[in-house]
């Protein structure tokens, strides 16, 4: 695995691996890796014939009362993480190559970076669209693997490459979960045992709205209340949101119904976590 530093690097490697004809993979993270991680770089190795992980702690998604300056920081721990994993590329640009002194270019998705997540963190996907449209540019890859777990995520990327018209191919990878149901996360470490003893409730609750939709139950205000109420009873997170939305458009769902993102963000302490459950809802056929 080469560790590459500066742009210009990685381009010269690049140009040679794609004048051979080879395939290239993105991964782009925050680092702190763990098996979520893994999984994406798993894929993009299993489509591609060079695997490209970058690591960028992003300061333009982060809000100025957010956790930048708490993310989860170990590039030694990362690298010797996913030395085994066939990664070919780990990338590290410096907050000079990224954003120079005299940077003005940002990407907005409209509409659909305004909810969900995008409601509680004005700027965060403009942020993420602008620095994923940059890395896109640097690597080039003709397939970029995103998480399920960061649903909104994948679906304003998704707009962007089909408006903006990037050559590239998005796979999206399932979430990797910790043996309770806990979606793995570099926050989680932030977590106290407490708070982590409490945290698979986020996915008991999903799994709790899930059971009630296959019974039948269409009414969104209904699964809602049965995820609140699951999460306060068995923790003390404090809700900021739940949602049941169409999983293309993120349109807020009254009933039911296509293929449905049932989504949520919920704070322990200053930790703030999310999860989601995809549901296809098949028509029932009239007689
Ligand atoms: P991050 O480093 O948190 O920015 O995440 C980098 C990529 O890993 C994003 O595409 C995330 O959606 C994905 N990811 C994060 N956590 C998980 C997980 N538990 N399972 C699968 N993918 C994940």
């Amino acid at each position: 695995m080469r560790i590459v530093k500066t742009i210009k690097a990685l381009r010269q490697i690049l140009d040679e691996k794609r004048r051979k004809g080879q395939r290239i993979g993105f991964v782009p993270t925050m680092g702190y890796f763990h098996e979520g991680h893994l999984s994406l770089m798993h894929r993009a190795k299993k489509e591609c014939d060079c695997c490209v992980v970058s690591i960028y702690v992003n300061p333009k998604q982060f809000g100025p009362k957010e956790d930048l300056s708490r993310y989860p920081r170990d590039i030694k721990r990362d690298s010797a993480m996913i030395e085994k994993e066939n990664v070919d590329i780990l990338f590290i640009p410096s907050d000079n190559d990224v954003y120079p002194n005299c940077y003005l270019t940002y990407i907005d998705v409209e509409k659909i970076s305004n909810s969900l997540c995008g409601k509680y963190r004005p700027g965060h996907f403009k942020g993420v669209a602008t620095v994923v449209a940059k890395l896109l540019h640097m690597v080039q890859p003709d397939v970029m693997c995103l998480g399920q777990k960061d649903a909104q995520q994948v679906v304003v990327l998704k707009q962007m490459v089909a408006d903006l018209d990037f050559p590239v191919q998005i796979r999206v990878v399932p979430t990797s979960r910790e043996k309770d149901g806990l979606a793995m996360s570099s926050r989680n470490i932030h977590l106290s045992i407490t708070e982590r003893a409490q945290a698979p409730v986020l996915y008991r609750a999903l799994k709790e709205a899930v059971k009630r939709v296959e019974a039948g139950e269409r009414s969104s205000s209904k699964i809602m209340a049965i995820i609140k109420n699951t999460i306060t009873r068995f923790s003390s997170g404090k809700i900021q949101y739940v949602a049941c939305v169409d999983a293309g458009t993120l349109e807020p769902l009254e009933i039911l119904k296509g293929k449905v993102l049932i989504a949520l963000s919920i704070f322990f302490g200053k930790t703030r976590l999310i999860d989601n459950v995809i549901i296809l809802i098949k028509k029932s056929r009239k007689v």
